[in-house]
């Protein structure tokens, strides 16, 4: 059946009339691919079904939450049967204990965790606990990590000599532009340039330990090491931005697979299990620092909402249970990986994989992606050429070139091998 667009094209329309571009969230709108975005009807295991009727292979998995497929069994059971309980008292539960201490217990170096809505309000709260934490304002953020929309993350690099940023979204204020300082991914001699030129400044280093809103980037042999010294001897705090990695890479996510410690870990997407929650954690004496022990504010009217805790619950308990989950997975990406190289080794054109785990990304360069920039003379009009073709081929990839796929344990082998197939078939007409 060949693949159409005509509802979702009509919904669409339908959908701008009422909300800005027609969607929640920006990504959905396919302006950096162009062409019409599909809607969804349903999804089970690794397929989503579409409003169109077709049924498409998922490779973003919610953008990593539904790491065990979609509409996962036990997680859906769980949140029926917490609905019919009531689905928000405002007051606490046993849920948030249960969620706390299955999370501490799977992630190393961590004493508690504050519940919050999403990935955004995680990063938000955890650099405000390291400023109070630690009296400074600045923080230390790289490019082309992505750590929500809040103001202070909204930030690019500033022109000529100055150090600071600027913002990159109007109704960002160029005062809260000015705390935050830009570094490039895996250049760490420039992180400690900018230690040393703002002594006893820095509140924080935040990144993404294992890169994913770039393309999948990993960090060079002794760079996480070496941010972790430079916080040492500089007295600030390393804030692992773990919302894709988190219980992604293994059951302690990125700070387990790369044996460095940070000092404040968010998370967010398989810590829901598919419904809107983040978090985030540190040792005792750092969380001490929060309300109502401590004096930096944070709250939240649903944070800790009984669904969602639920749906945590359910999801955090299977992985813990199949720690083999993560191998397979990886065994599963390095499969896809080896296949597309195969592919697009035979076409003569410039191309980069990027692989870590359960995360993997194609890039249209021939130079290796290490950072934004490298990451940004990927060709995009071959990505949206491959982008289209794979979608009409069935086959549903992160509509950005700047996106990592997150595989998901429902993906059979078949999935893949039909999915290598279908890049052949696109690339064969390039
Ligand atoms: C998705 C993401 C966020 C933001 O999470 P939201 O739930 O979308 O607000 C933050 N950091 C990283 C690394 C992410 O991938």
């Amino acid at each position: 059946m060949p693949f159409t667009y005509q509802r979702s094209s009509a919904l669409f329309d339908e959908a701008k009339k009422y909300i800005p571009g027609g969607v929640n969230s920006p990504v959905r709108a396919f302006n950096a691919v162009g062409g019409n975005p599909v809607f969804v009807e349903r999804a089970k295991g690794a397929y989503l079904y579409t409003e169109d009727g077709s049924k498409i292979i998922d490779y973003i998995a919610s953008w990593g939450p539904m790491i065990l497929g979609h509409a996962f069994e036990t997680v859906v059971e769980a949140v029926k049967k917490a609905a019919e309980k009531g689905t928000s008292y405002g007051m606490p539960t046993e849920l948030e204990t249960q969620i706390a201490k299955l999370a501490v217990s799977m992630c190393p170096n961590i004493d508690q965790i504050r519940m919050v809505n999403s990935g955004t309000e995680a990063c938000m709260s955890a650099v405000r606990l390291a400023r109070g934490f630690t009296g400074r304002d600045k923080i230390i953020k790289f490019a082309g990590c992505y750590h929500g929309h809040s103001d202070s993350f909204l930030i690019q690099a500033g022109s000529g000599a100055v150090t600071f940023g600027s913002p990159n979204s109007p109704g960002v204020t160029k005062g809260t532009a000015q705390d935050t300082i830009l570094a490039d991914y895996n250049n760490l001699d420039q992180v400690a340039e900018i230690f040393k030129n703002n002594p006893e400044q820095i509140a924080c280093i935040i990144i993404e330990p294992i890169a994913g809103n770039m393309g999948c980037i990993v960090p060079k042999e002794g760079f996480l090491e070496g941010l972790r010294k430079l916080c040492d001897e500089n007295g600030a705090l390393l804030v692992f931005d773990e919302v894709m990695t988190g219980f992604r890479l293994a059951s302690g996510g990125a700070q387990e697979v790369t044996g460095v410690n940070a000092d404040i870990v968010t998370y967010g997407k398989v810590i829901g299990g598919g419904l809107p929650v983040g978090a985030f954690a540190a040792r005792k004496e750092i969380m001490n620092y929060l309300a109502p022990t401590g004096p930096v504010y944070q709250a939240g009217t649903l944070s800790g909402n009984p669904l969602a805790m639920s749906a945590g619950i359910a999801m955090l308990s299977h992985l813990n249970n199949h720690p083999e989950i993560f191998d397979r997975l990886a065994e599963k990406t390095k499969r896809l990986h080896e296949g597309i190289d195969s592919v697009l080794s035979q076409k003569g054109i410039d191309y980069t994989i990027n692989r870590y785990g359960s995360m993997i990304s194609v890039h249209f360069t021939d130079e290796p992606v290490v950072d934004f920039d490298s990451a940004a003379k990927g060709n995009n009009e071959w990505f949206k050429k491959y982008f289209h073709g794979l979608l009409e081929q069935g086959i549903y990839l992160p509509p950005s070139a700047f996106e990592s796929y997150f595989l998901n344990d429902a993906l059979s082998n078949e999935d893949i091998g039909i999915t290598i197939d279908a890049v052949e078939k696109v690339v064969k007409s390039w």
